[in-house]
């Protein structure tokens, strides 16, 4: 069995409210939402990061990004808009080393934070 949360999120053995997903990605509700819809965009296979995940295999970055935008649409926010993270490393406050995207919107979202 994998220690890795995600990984069990995406085996099945953790319970998660499943909103999409595509062949090589899974979009599911985020335990702590940040906004009204926070959904997290993740690769099945293990990543530590984003940024190695799209050295290993390019194409993800793409299926996740696109993923994303299809739980925009169903979620009502892809219009006025929404917001991607990608935190890397623990510097870039990532906490979960399995690489995925925030998606978040349903309010109007200040930057910088
Ligand atoms: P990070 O800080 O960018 O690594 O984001 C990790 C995110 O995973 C945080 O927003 C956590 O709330 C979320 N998270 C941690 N465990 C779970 C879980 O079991 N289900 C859903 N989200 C989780």
């Amino acid at each position: 069995m994998s220690d890795c949360v995600f990984c069990r999120i995406v085996a099945g053995e953790l319970p998660a409210r499943v909103r999409a997903s595509s062949p090589d990605a899974l979009a599911f509700d985020d335990i702590a939402p940040q906004a009204p819809v926070h959904v997290l965009i993740v690769p099945k296979a293990h990543h530590r990061d984003v940024p190695g995940m799209t050295a290993a295999d390019p194409g993800l970055a793409a299926e996740l990004i696109g993923l994303a935008a299809e739980v925009a649409a169903a979620t009502g926010i892809a219009e006025p808009g929404y917001r991607l993270i990608a935190n890397t490393g623990p510097g870039g406050g990532q906490t979960v080393f399995h690489a995925h995207l925030h998606l978040l919107g349903g309010t109007r979202l200040n930057w910088p934070g």
